[in-house]
This record gives C-alpha cells, structure tokens and sequence, in this order.
C-alpha cells in the first residue's frame, strides 16, 4: 500500500458512499503506512477516527484488500502534529480558548458533527404544518438576542428536525462566524462524555463545552433512562442559559411525554419556546416533491416527469419526507438506468414496495369519527337507530365511504353500525351514489372526507 494507491482507492469509496459522507468521512482520513497486516490512517480527531472505524472501517478494509490481502485491521491514529488549531478538521471545528498543542489537546477538541450541506434554509420547504418550526429556526438563525431559551422543536420521524437545526448552523456560520457553534447528537454528547469520563478529562470537557456561543443537541430522547448523562446534560444546559446562551433541542416527542427523563431536566426544556412539526399534509409533500424534483435535475438534465406522478406520490406516500425523498431518487435512478421517463406505469413498477408498505388501512372507526364530526352529530347518535335524517344521511355517507375505502364487507359494515341488516348499508351506499350525481353538496362532503381520510 502507498499512498498514491489509497488515493485511487478512496475513488472507489467516493461512488459507493456517496459524495456527502465522503467528504465528511473518507476525505479527511489520510493513510500513514501499513505494516503487520495493520493499515494506519491519519484522522484530525478522536471523534472522526471513532466514527469511520465505526462506520466504514469493513469498507475500507475490503477496498484496501484488494491492493493488498495480507491487511487484517485499520487504525486511525491522531497525529502529534494536529493541535486544536490544525485546520484538517471535516466541517467544522470547535476550538477552545486555549490553544493547545499536544497530542492530548487535540482529544479535547469539539468536533461539531458534520452538517449536511443540502440542509439549508433554502432547500427547506415551508407549509402550514411546519411553519412555526421553521419561523422560531429564523429566528434563532439571525444570532440576534437571545429572546426563547432553549428552542425546542419535537416531531415525528422524518419531518424535518436535524434539516432545520443543520440550517440554523449553516446560516450562524454565514452570519456569526466568530460564534462557537457546536451542533451534535444526544448520542454523540453522552459519547464525549463517557469517553471524558474514562480519560478522566472532565475538566476539559466541561471548560470546552461551557465556552460554546450556540448549543444544538439533536435526539435528546436518546440520554431518557441515562443518568449520569442526564445529569451532566442538565448542568451543561444550565450553565448555558444562565450566561444568556442559546440552545437549541430536538426530540421525537414534547419534553413532557419524553419518559425517563427527569423532571427538572423536562421542566428545564419547556421553559424556552416548544414548537412541533407536524406530520405532513398533501400540499407540503407536493411542493417538497417539486423541490427535490428540481434538485434532481442537477443529476438528470433530461428526465422527463409526467405530470400526474408528483400528484400521485404525494397522495400515497403519507409516512414520513425521507421516505418521499427515497422514492423519488429511486425513482431518478431507476428511469435513467432504463432510459425511459418517468411516468405512472414507471412509478408502480419501480416503487410498488415503498406504495404497498404505505398503503394505509382505513378502519370503519376512523370512518365513522371523521363524518360525525363532518356533520357536528355525536358518533352514538350516528351508529345508533335514530332515524331522522339529519342522522341517516350522514350514517349513509359513512357506511358509504366504507364501503369505497376499506375492504370491509357489507354484513361487517351493518355490524359495526349498530348491528344493521346488509340490505339497510347496501340500499345507504346506492342512495349516496345517487345523490353524488345530484347534490353538489354531497358530492363536495365526500370529496372533503376522503381527502381527510386519505392524510
Ligand atoms: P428528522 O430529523 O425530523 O427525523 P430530517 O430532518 O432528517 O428528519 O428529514 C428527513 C429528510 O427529509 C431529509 O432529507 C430532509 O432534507 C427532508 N425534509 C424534511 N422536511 C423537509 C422540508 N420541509 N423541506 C425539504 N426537505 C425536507
Ligand atoms: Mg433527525
């Protein structure tokens, strides 16, 4: 092995990893030597050294293999010289007050997790489920006074969180370049602090973390259940805002329904400004479509995309952005590798997994909430025998849309509204067809109900 060899080598890497972690992980690494069948690599921290063993050690063993069998194991080994101002750092690097130079100091170093550089604010597509997230990220993202201590944002998987706080840091970085921003995982803090722990550099690790302008800590459900990284979490937070710095948090849920997590850590974490993300509707799945469609051009100036497809996607794939972002690469992929546009008949083949998997059963129940509260009538009055009709109709639109949308037979549907015969459902179902054709109203009450269904 040379090191012009791992220069071609790290090629190979580059197409299998992809662009974005190559440069956060791969480029930065730089082989030293091999011998003993061990191949030793060069890495600016501790942190990053971890983190590609962890990660890409397998994969970098099989490409070098391939040069050179005899190798059995990786090291990665922070070289003497890289001090804590050392600028071969990936993204960002945090570096305390005092310069340092040992070996030692360059462990101490903070190393802000790489931020993904397509999270930014522009690339962030606003709708009404998510615009309170994204005004409080703004806002933050100025570095003006601190006005909400911490900024809190909660959401489901997918929707956004590490999106946003990754742009918060990339527009500090613009504006307030002389801020320390340090933006990591909950997991990544409780890694650095069990390491400072066993090194017996609490110290250090306390002084480093207390010395930051802009605090971000992503995940923070993951430290529920972790005492002790609790507890230096909590101190850590306090000692922020007590010197009036900003932190900013994300979660899967709001503090309060985060369990095992300590009480005066979950009091700490509302008392700033708590905003969720919430799941997405069609409009904001369209236009993040839209958004990524235009990305992909980048890629494949040629692909056609029929229209209908987005539309399409945006209906069915409900669950989570990352998922509608996956389908639509695949997507981009699949109709470049075969040469054809992408159009409805490409969509089913090449996504039918992802749609089945995301098909979402309608429940009866489901059904019959939605058109009570449609028509303002109590769900008793609505399943049981009253007969007026401003309870018939609304329980024949129900029985009706179950029909259409679930696979339930008509005898199940009669059972589940209060017992009723399988003629008084199928009769129910004929009258709502006949009165779709007719009535405007009903037409427009259906269409609503099924779009609400369908979120
Ligand atoms: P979370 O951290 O909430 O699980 P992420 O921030 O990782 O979710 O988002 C998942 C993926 O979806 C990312 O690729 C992100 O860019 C994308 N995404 C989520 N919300 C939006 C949005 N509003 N506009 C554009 N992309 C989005
Ligand atoms: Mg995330």
């Amino acid at each position: 092995m040379t090191k012009e060899k791992w220069g071609q080598l790290r090629q190979r890497l580059l197409k299998t990893v992809g662009q974005n972690n190559y440069t956060n992980w791969i480029e930065p690494i730089e082989f030293r030597a091999a011998n003993d069948g061990i191949a030793t690599f060069d890495v600016p921290t501790t942190f990053l050294g971890n983190y590609v063993s962890q990660n890409y050690a397998d994969l970098i063993l099989h490409e070098l293999k391939t040069e050179d069998p005899s190798l059995q194991r990786l090291r990665f080994a922070v070289p003497a010289h890289v001090g804590a101002g050392a600028e071969a750092a990936p993204a960002a690097e945090q570096r305390p007050e005092a310069p340092r130079t040992s070996k030692q100091a360059a462990n101490n170093v903070l190393t802000t997790a790489p931020l993904d550089k397509r999270f930014t604010f522009d690339t962030f597509v606003v709708g009404k489920p998510n615009e309170l997230a994204h005004a409080a990220a703004r806002r933050v993202a100025e570095g003006g006074p601190v006005t909400f201590n911490p900024l809190f944002l909660y959401g489901g998987v997918g929707l956004g969180k590490t999106h946003l706080m990754h742009a918060i840091a990339h527009e500090l970085r613009e504006r307030r370049p002389e801020m320390n921003v340090l933006y990591l995982s909950a997991e990544q803090f409780m890694y650095r602090f069990v390491q400072a722990l066993r090194d017996r550099k609490m110290m250090d690790f306390k002084e480093i973390f207390r010395s930051v302008d802009v605090l971000m800590v992503d995940d923070v459900q993951f430290i529920a259940g972790k005492d002790s990284t609790q507890e230096e979490f909590f101190h850590t937070f306090n000692a922020l805002v007590d010197q009036n710095k900003q932190i900013i948090i994300s979660a899967d849920r709001a503090p309060g329904e985060i369990k095992d997590l300590e009480d005066r850590v979950k009091s700490r974490l509302q008392c700033g400004l708590v905003v969720d993300l919430h799941p997405t509707d069609y409009e904001l799945r369209l236009g993040i479509l839209q958004s990524k469609v235009e990305q992909q051009r980048v890629n494949y100036p040629d692909l056609e995309v029929e229209t209908g497809v987005l539309e399409f996607l945006a209906h069915r794939i409900s669950t989570n952005v990352r998922v509608l972002e996956g389908a639509l690469t695949r997507l981009f992929a699949f109709a470049s590798l075969v040469g054809r546009e992408i159009n409805m008949e490409l969509t089913q083949d090449c996504l039918s997994d992802v749609l089945r998997a995301s098909e979402r059963k309608i429940t009866v129940e489901e059904i019959q909430r939605k058109v009570s509260d449609h028509y303002n009538i109590r769900l008793s009055d609505m399943i049981g025998p009253k007969r007026l009709r401003s309870y018939a109709r609304p329980r024949q639109v129900a029985m009706y849309l179950c029909k259409k949308m679930t696979s339930r037979s008509l005898p199940e549907i009669g059972r589940r509204f209060g017992g009723r015969d399988h003629t008084t459902v199928m009769h129910g179902v004929k009258r709502i067809e006949e009165l779709k054709a007719q009535d405007g109203q009903i037409a427009e009450d259906l269409e609503l109900l099924r779009r609400a269904l369908e979120e």
